[in-house]
């Protein structure tokens, strides 16, 4: 164990004790190398740029003591020393010992022939206190470390010692070290609590009995365990684990989780207010993840649908292939199509469908259907509602054939009673009859003349409700279309009711053609033209104008009319909507609310600006078309 060229330092100013010395150690092993230094000056000298294994030190020497050496020179590179001394007296031995020295010998023949094995032992002796030494320091170390852990941690940590009772059961428990994590949990300070034993501490406030059950177990088994619980004083929910420590020990790791009980508790009053509004509803409501397995539905939904678990397992393409599903007008619903483009990112509302459920009955249902983000933006499904139109979708059949009655039934007798009225007017003029009967006359054209807008406007009120007017649009350029128009009422000479002489137009030639309905677009136009000109005095100009607005276009008819009471002009286009004052004869409150309708469908909007006694301005709009016009228009 003697490692190669082993350097020894002796410290000695005899030359014959240095003699003796060296021939003692060289004859012991090869190997050896002997430093020879004869004062401490030197010995310092030496020690400044070599570090022996190990070194014999004089204990006088001419310029000092060679404990000196020890004390000081040691501190830089330790190695064993073993100091000489020419008398063995005990205050030698102890001043030896004091320095750090493993041993002293005595400078006698007999000693220094036995040299070699006391420096072997001596080295022994060394090599057991360096191991001590480093096995001191790793603990030292180990001990720092967990230190740092435990007081950083952000968990509450706390080391107990158990306490039994005569019967040898865990009665109780010590508190032996906790960390600042623990003191913040728990509102308990270390320095009054380490020491104290837990009933005093927390018996006042909590039940110790399921905690000491706890203990007890992880102390017999040797497995952790963990018990969450409320904690009074500090008002937390707090999750504890358990473990066993050996000798009775136990430590506890405690996390607090006051915040995640909460969020849980909000969580489930949140799912159950979800789920009683669900259940309130009345139109069935299913949940599909992005795959189309049905995740909820509400009972509406079970009833309707009738899906067994199993269903809702099912891909959407399995589950519907069970049923019948078409559009109104019969082709297959595309339902699965449907739902992927959903999936994808788009909404649909109020889509028609009719399916035929498995014991035959057709049910119609109006569909729609929106993605659920998460708050993060991820798309993770699609909440559906179906509402049950069954019974509205009859009622609409019903209403079909009674427009049809109106339509056709009622205005043709009326259609004649006109005709004939017409003929016995001209019949009347040529028989020159009086004028009394010819004001008889005019009163019953005037009639029938109103009874038929009358039945028009109910017709064209029942069509618009009921969804069945679809705009068929094109792309038209307002100016010519306005100019058509105004020629064929000419041709029609509408005098009275629409005079074209009173019109201003001022629609600008550059303007975008704009997306719409010739039909209703024109039916626009003349309600609110006929309403522009009876409502203003006959000498007063009606202007019409139109402006592009952005991706709009805005169309005014501005009349300097008696204008509408600032009472009336929010209700102005309610149905049956007429301002009280001077409700006139022929007036049914219908024409705005169908010009809004037919506004509305066409996706625009319309409003009314007045100053009653000084004429009213109804604006509305119309998209502007993407395509371009082809010069015919
Ligand atoms: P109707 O003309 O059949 O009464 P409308 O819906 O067209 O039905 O009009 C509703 C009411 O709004 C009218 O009764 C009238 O009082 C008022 N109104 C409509 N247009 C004008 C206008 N240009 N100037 C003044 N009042 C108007």
């Amino acid at each position: 164990m003697v490692p190669k060229a082993y350097r020894i330092l002796l410290v000695e100013d005899s030359e014959v004790h240095a003699e003796l010395i060296r021939e003692s150690l060289l004859s012991w092993k090869a190997g050896i190398r002997l430093d020879v230094v004869t004062s401490l000056a030197a010995a310092r000298a030496y020690l400044a740029d070599h570090a022996p294994d190990f070194a014999l030190i004089d204990f006088m020497l001419p310029d000092g003591k060679g404990t000196d050496l020890l004390s000081l020179e040691r501190k830089k590179g330790e190695f064993p020393a073993v100091l000489l001394t020419a008398s063995g007296d005990e205050q030698t031995a102890v001043e030896a010992m004091k320095s750090g020295a493993l041993d002293y010998l005595v400078k006698d023949a007999t000693t220094l022939s036995e040299l070699p094995r006391i420096v072997e032992r001596t080295l022994r002796e060394w090599s057991n206190i360096v191991s001590r030494r480093q096995a001191e320091e790793a603990l030292r170390r180990s001990e720092e470390k967990y230190r740092r852990l435990f007081a950083n941690m952000r968990e509450a940590v706390a080391v107990d010692r158990v306490v039994y009772d005569e019967n040898g059961r865990v009665a109780d428990w010590v508190v032996t070290d906790l960390n600042p994590a623990y003191e913040k949990v728990f509102g308990i300070n270390r320095q009054t609590a380490i020491g104290r034993r837990a009933s005093a501490l927390y018996g006042s406030f909590l039940d110790l009995e399921p905690l000491l059950q706890t203990v007890t177990r992880v102390i017999e088994t040797g497995r952790p365990e963990q018990l969450e619980y409320f904690y009074p004083l500090s008002q937390k929910h707090i999750l504890v684990s358990f473990f066993t420590m050996g000798d009775g020990y136990f430590a506890t790791l405690t996390r607090d989780i006051t915040e995640r009980r909460h969020m849980e508790e909000d969580l489930r009053r949140l799912l159950a207010e979800q789920e009683a509004t669900l259940n309130a509803i009345a139109d069935a409501v299913i949940i599909y993840d992005s795959d189309g397995r049905i995740r909820h539905m509400n009972p509406a939904a079970e009833r309707l649908f009738g899906y067994s678990p199993e269903d809702r397992l099912m891909s959407i393409a399995e589950r519907i292939s069970r049923f019948k599903i078409e559009t109104p007008d019969g082709r297959p619903f595309p339902l699965e199509d449907l739902l992927r483009r959903v999936v994808a990112g788009e909404r649909i509302k109020g889509s028609v469908l009719a399916f035929r459920r498995s014991e035959g009955r057709e049910v119609w249902l109006s569909c729609s259907a929106a993605p659920i983000y998460t708050e993060d933006g991820q798309r993770i499904g699609v909440v559906g509602t179906y509402t049950d139109i069954t019974s509205l979708h009859e009622l609409q059949k019903e209403r079909d054939l009674y427009l049809h009655t109106i339509s056709h039934d009622l205005r043709t007798p009326l259609t004649v009673v006109q005709g004939y009225g017409q003929l016995l007017r001209e019949a009347l003029e040529k028989e020159r009859a009086g004028a009394s009967l010819g004001m008889m006359c005019d009163e019953v054209l005037k009639g029938t003349q109103r009874m038929k807008r009358m039945i028009d406007a109910l017709v064209d009120l029942a069509r618009l409700e009921g969804g069945q007017v679809e705009p068929k649009a094109s792309t038209l350029l307002l100016g010519s279309f306005v100019q058509q128009l105004v020629v064929r009422l000419e041709r029609l000479r509408l005098k009275g009711v629409l005079d074209t002489g009173r019109l201003t137009i001022d629609i600008p030639p550059s303007l975008p053609p704009v997306l719409a309905d010739p039909d209703l677009l024109e039916r626009i136009l003349l309600n609110l033209l006929t309403n522009a000109m009876k409502y203003s005095a006959p000498e007063t100009p009606v202007r019409l104008e139109a402006r592009r607005n952005e991706g709009e276009v805005e169309i005014a008819v501005i009349d300097q009319g008696e204008g509408i009471a600032r009472k009336d002009q929010p209700h102005i286009f309610e149905r049956f909507y007429r301002p009280g004052e001077h409700r006139r004869e022929d007036s049914v409150g219908l024409g705005l609310y169908i010009t809004r309708k037919l506004v509305e469908v066409h996706g625009g909007r319309i409003w009314v600006e007045s100053d009653p006694g000084r004429g009213s301005t109804f604006s509305f709009t119309l998209p502007v078309s993407g395509l371009a016009v082809s010069a015919k228009e």
